[in-house]
C-alpha cells in the first residue's frame, strides 16, 4: 500500500482555503486542529500557500472577534445562518471539516479564481464556525450552556437562523422583509 503524503494532503486543502479567501492565520488555525492530518500545517507553509495561490502575500492585521459583525443586516443573517446550520449537520467530522465543507456548499471554488463578493468572509465564517460550533454541541449535553451565538428555527418558515442568547422567538430576515412588504 502506497502511503499518502501528508503534507500534500494540507498543501491541497491549503490551496482551496485560499481560494475560498481565508489569510494564512485562519488557514493555519484550520489545518492544524487536531484530527485533520496526522500532521500539522506550519505558518510558513500557510503564508506560502496564499502567497503561490492568490499572487500577493497574506495581508496581515488582526483576524475577525466580533460577534456583533453578523448580525449587523439581513444578509450577513441569512448567509451566517445557512454556514453555521452545515457545519452544525457535518459535526461529527470535527471543526475544520465542518467548516471547509460548509464554505464549499456556500462558496464554490473552480481552479480560476475564488468566488467573487463573499457576504461572510473565509476569515469570519471560520470565527463563526470554529467559535460557536463546539458550545452549541456542548450545549445539546449541558443545560448551563449557552453559545454567544446559536441556531433557533424561525417561528414563520422554520430555517434555522443565528440568534443571541437572550433571543427567544426569532424571525428570519426573508420572512420579516415579506411582512414588510404585504403590510
Ligand atoms: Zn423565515
Amino acid at each position: 500500500m502506497v502511503r499518502k503524503n501528508k503534507n500534500q494532503d494540507i498543501e491541497r486543502v491549503g490551496s482551496i482555503l485560499a481560494r475560498l479567501g481565508a489569510r494564512a492565520g485562519t488557514m493555519y488555525a484550520v489545518l492544524s486542529q487536531k484530527n485533520m492530518f496526522g500532521t500539522r500545517a506550519s505558518p510558513t507553509l500557510c503564508r506560502d500557500i496564499y502567497l503561490q495561490i492568490n499572487g500577493h502575500p497574506s495581508p496581515s492585521g488582526q483576524l475577525p472577534s466580533n460577534d456583533k459583525w453578523y448580525f449587523e443586516n439581513g444578509f450577513r443573517i441569512i448567509r451566517s445562518s445557512r454556514l453555521l446550520y452545515l457545519a452544525w449537520l457535518w459535526r461529527d467530522h470535527g471543526i475544520s471539516q465542518a467548516y471547509i465543507r460548509s464554505m464549499l456548499a456556500c462558496e464554490p471554488v473552480d481552479e480560476n479564481g475564488g468566488p467573487p463578493g463573499q457576504i461572510v468572509s473565509a476569515d469570519r465564517a471560520w470565527y463563526l464556525i470554529s467559535h460557536m460550533l463546539p458550545s452549541m454541541v456542548m450545549a445539546t449535553r449541558m443545560k448551563n450552556i449557552t453559545p454567544h451565538i446559536r441556531l433557533l428555527a424561525c417561528r414563520s418558515c422554520g430555517n434555522p437562523t443565528i440568534a443571541r442568547p437572550d433571543n427567544r422567538i426569532m424571525t428570519c430576515p426573508a420572512c420579516s422583509n415579506k411582512k414588510d412588504v404585504d403590510k
